[in-house]
């Protein structure tokens, strides 16, 4: 019998699900790849619930037979994190509802996009506090990588943002969890990579919700002054979003700009003196534009569409986002840049965060002491020749020679990053975290069904 077969016969009828069980090779197709299109992975069957009680009914199954489950959101991972081979993915795109809010939260579905949570939140007059630059992500797929953006520097990741979480277990469980009410699953899923359980729900604490957002793209010639600026924009907490990247200028020398935006209520102005007060960019390059701030939030959606349209969006992503220390920041960057020949869509971030903000156990940071200095983001988002398999095999060589120097230097991996299979010793990234996240797989996800098919 098919798998799909075998689990269809498990699940209970039920005349409100709408669950669907698919082998047809088109579905299984499109579910062996991801955002990243480099790992290719077949499953044996892809179900799509519409309930919690599905999740629970499709992870008894998989518990019981022993079968691989990787749930997926909307499968942005670059490496195949949510892909398996011959197992079943859980795609939770049909359980995609924003619930009617009560007060500063909202909760949301696994599969809603942060699209629609913002929009549901800004219909009350309030936001999301952190974002991450692309609203099409899903809120159960960031919640189990961590979720940092520019906002990060005040208000952490997103996982430091969730109040509750409503989870499967690996065994088929269905735990409501939080700080104070089962926190060890609670520590264990958030950033957890879907390794102790599926998340399914998610309440999200919200702020008050500015109507407009400037931002001024700040130019720097110099890697060293460009880092100097984002610290204290970020010590000081002067703006609302920083995001700092680096490109190359039209003579193919590298340029720093850091995108800092405030948010603010009309009528209402912004005083710009001060915020730019003692910064050191060429003020001769300033770029300052203005937006709703619901527009601001989802900047990304425009490209989407171009990117679509020209079909890079489909091209290969490898991917490498890395965290690291303060004190190794310019000569890890530096040394980065050195071996990279962008193209023209290739995108490179650096900018900081502020690690006494965040409080989720397994997104792993490198160290600050103290606990206000930086921790910087390094994003090395690049965009690969689907026709050069040996230029993408040099990019993935390059992910994990910076990955080493990285880790030497004390630095970290971000979860989605395109590393080649074996790179990342786990037990060293997760540290201290390393023996709950294990006594957690083993309490909740005895079976080993849920980590099995991950790739790193
Ligand atoms: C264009 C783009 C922009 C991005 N911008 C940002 C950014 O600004 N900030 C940032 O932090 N990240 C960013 N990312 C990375 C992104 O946050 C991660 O790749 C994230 O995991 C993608 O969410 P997803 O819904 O696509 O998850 P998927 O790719 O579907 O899944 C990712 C991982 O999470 C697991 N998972 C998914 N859903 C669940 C669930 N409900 N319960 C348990 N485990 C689950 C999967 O098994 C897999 O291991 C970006 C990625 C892309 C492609």
């Amino acid at each position: 019998m098919s798998l799909a077969a075998h689990l269809s016969a498990f699940l209970p009828a039920s005349a409100d699900s709408t669950c669907t069980v698919t082998d047809d090779e088109a579905t299984l197709s499109r579910f062996a790849r991801d955002w990243g299109g480099l790992v290719r992975l077949r499953p044996g069957a892809v179900v799509r619930p519409s309930s919690t009680a599905d999740v629970a009914a499709v992870l008894s199954f998989a518990s019981d037979t022993g079968t691989p489950v990787v749930p997926r959101g909307s499968g942005h991972s670059c490496f195949g994190q949510s892909l398996t081979e011959g197992g079943l993915v859980l795609d939770l795109t049909g359980m995609a509802r924003v619930h009617p809010g009560v007060g500063a939260e909202v909760v949301a579905d696994a599969g809603a996009s942060w699209r629609r949570v913002t929009e549901s939140a800004l219909a009350r007059g309030l936001t999301p506090k952190v974002l991450p630059d692309y609203l099409g992500l899903s809120v159960g797929g960031t919640l189990s990588v961590g979720g940092v953006g520019g906002a990060s520097h005040r208000h952490g990741a997103q996982t430091d943002t969730v109040t509750e979480l409503e989870v499967v277990t690996g065994s088929g469980e269905v735990v409501r969890c939080s700080p104070e009410r089962e926190p060890e699953l609670f520590d264990a899923v958030r950033a957890g990579s879907g390794w102790c359980g599926v998340i399914t729900r998610a309440t999200v604490a919200l702020g008050g919700a500015a109507q407009r957002a400037r931002r001024r793209k700040l130019y720097y010639r110099d890697l060293a002054t460009f880092v100097a600026d984002q610290r204290t924009v970020v010590a000081e907490e002067r703006f609302d979003h920083v995001e700092g990247r680096a490109l190359l200028d039209v003579a193919g020398e590298w340029l720093y700009r850091v995108d800092t935006t405030s948010y603010f209520l009309l009528p209402s102005e912004v005083d710009e003196t001060t915020l730019l007060d003692g910064l050191s960019f060429d003020a001769s390059l300033t770029e300052t534009a203005e937006y709703s701030y619901g527009g601001f939030c989802d900047r990304m959606a425009d490209g989407e569409v171009s990117l679509r349209d020209s079909g890079e969006w489909f091209r290969p992503h490898p991917w490498l986002t890395v965290f690291l220390p303060d004190d190794a920041v310019t000569d890890v960057v530096a040394h980065a840049l050195a071996g990279l020949e962008p193209g023209a869509s290739d995108t490179v971030l650096l900018y900081p965060l502020r690690a006494d903000r965040i409080a989720t156990p397994l997104l792993r940071l490198p160290r600050a002491e103290p606990t206000d200095t930086p921790v910087w983001l390094l994003g090395l988002l690049t965009v690969a020749d689907p026709r050069d398999p040996i230029g993408l095999a040099r990019e993935l060589e390059r992910n994990a020679a910076l990955y080493e120097r990285v880790v030497a230097a004390g630095g970290t991996v971000y979860p989605g990053s395109a590393l080649p299979r074996g790179s990342v010793d786990r037990q060293c990234h997760f540290g201290d975290a390393w023996s709950a996240l294990t006594a957690a797989r083993r309490r909740y996800d005895p079976a080993d069904v849920l980590a099995a098919a991950h790739s790193w």
